[in-house]
């Protein structure tokens, strides 16, 4: 037997739960502000909470830097705008949803 999706009760192979969670997102904002200690980080705000710890995992890792998150919105050590947004592409988010300030 195959594996059931424990939120729509479909097999895996033809759920498209993942999918869809990815093409309804709302807007992700990316922005840099002024951290303390006269820092810079990097914010990306608008990834939901089921996607958010592992958003924070992989962009630490692609970009190489140290990261927090906190409810809706990342905090990267550094500014990486550009980078912030072809490392969200990479990770199946739409390119069309991600706003860069
Ligand atoms: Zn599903």
């Amino acid at each position: 037997m195959s594996e059931i999706c424990p939120r729509c009760g479909l097999p895996k192979e033809i759920c498209v739960c993942s999918v869809l969670d990815k093409e309804v997102a709302t807007k992700i904002r990316v922005f840099t502000q002024k951290a303390k200690f006269n820092k810079v980080v990097t914010v990306v705000d608008g990834i939901g909470s089921d996607q958010i710890e592992e958003a924070t995992k992989n962009l630490k890792k692609m970009l190489a830097c140290g990261g927090t998150y906190k409810d809706s919105t990342i905090e990267l050590q550094g500014k990486h705008i550009n980078e912030v947004k072809s490392a969200l592409v990479k990770m199946g988010f739409k390119e069309d949803n991600i706003d860069l300030q």
